[in-house]
């Protein structure tokens, strides 16, 4: 598997605010990352330092294992960390067709990166008379205007509207799976959960989880129970001798286990001793929930 970036102890300061602290994590070749975190956790700032427009206080970080410098390995980044700004009084097919001709890039690509974003049809239109998401969407499609091996997103949905985030996440889920690798930033957690396959919880600097979003919540398999009479389920379940302990919540029943257990077999073992539940289901902590857990307790 190919390291797209390497990130070593790397920390910031800003005056006496320490931005990050010794923040490590690798992107993959291929993957789809979230860097997930409240507003001033630092995820802008670990994406401008790795893009070369914020200043490091000290770490390390390496594009492509290594094998290039910096500035040579920005021209395989595809990054949108701003607001998207092009000329208000061109259309989107001449600011695109400006950017293929800045970057050396054929403007074949043009069309191509258009459909992709679905503004074929607005590329008469001129940038001003675009709907923020258009200005997002075409954002996106300069930034890949030369094929990059990474697009690197800052909280890409923000001040959308429900149907503008709809597309720009569909759009995003589209470049990933023709292979692109995907490093975003977001505040929100459902978008991380939607969007990405690996996270990285970001918390006033300091990285609390790396790994996969479906890893985040594996080990954390639950049954949720009701019956007519709660007390006595719960006193029947704190005996059986796979259940780890027993909560409730909310009128439902919480059951945390200390091994694997079917919901047929639960439903049969609280059968037998004369409970009839009106409510079952398997679940697993959701990601908001290990979330939250994360960052309350740190
Ligand atoms: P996020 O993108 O997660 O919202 P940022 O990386 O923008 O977080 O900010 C992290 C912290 O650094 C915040 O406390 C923010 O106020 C501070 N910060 C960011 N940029 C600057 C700057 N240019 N000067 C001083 N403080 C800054
Ligand atoms: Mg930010």
């Amino acid at each position: 598997m190919q390291t797209i970036l390497s990130v070593k102890n790397l920390n910031k300061r800003y005056g006496a605010l320490q931005a990050l602290k010794n923040v490590s994590f690798e992107i993959q070749k291929g993957n789809v990352y979230g860097i997930l975190g409240p507003n001033g956790s630092g995820k802008s700032t670990t994406l401008g330092i790795a893009l070369n427009v914020v200043n490091k206080t000290s770490g390390e970080y390496s594009w492509f294992d290594g094998t290039m410098e910096t500035h040579e390995a920005l021209k395989k980044v595809g990054a949108i960390i701003e607001r998207p700004n092009f000329y208000p009084y061109m259309t989107a097919k001449e600011n695109l067709e400006l950017v293929c001709k800045i970057k050396g890039i054929n403007y074949s690509k043009v069309t191509e990166k258009l459909e992709l974003v679905g503004l074929v049809e607005r590329q008469y239109s001129k940038f001003s008379t675009f709907s923020l998401g258009m200005k997002q969407r075409l954002a996106i499609a300069s930034a890949l205007l030369n094929d990059p091996e990474i697009l690197i997103l800052d909280e890409p949905t923000n001040g959308l509207d429900p149907q503008g985030i709809h597309q720009i996440r569909d759009i995003i889920k589209q470049i990933a799976s023709k292979g692109t690798t995907i490093l975003l930033a977001s505040h929100l957690l459902d978008e991380v959960e939607k969007v990405c396959t690996h996270v990285l919880v970001l918390r006033k600097g300091v990285i609390l989880y790396t790994g996969l979003v479906d890893g985040m919540s594996a080990n954390d398999v639950f049954f949720e129970l009701q019956a007519d009479d709660n007390d006595t389920l719960m006193s029947v379940l704190s005996v059986h001798p796979a259940v780890k302990n027993v909560a409730i919540d909310q009128g439902k029943v919480l059951v945390y286990l200390k091994e694997n257990l079917e919901a047929k077999e639960l439903n049969r073992f609280l059968f037998e001793k004369n409970i009839v539940l009106n409510h079952l289901i398997k679940r697993k902590n959701s990601l908001e929930e290990q979330f939250l857990e994360l960052t309350e307790k740190n």
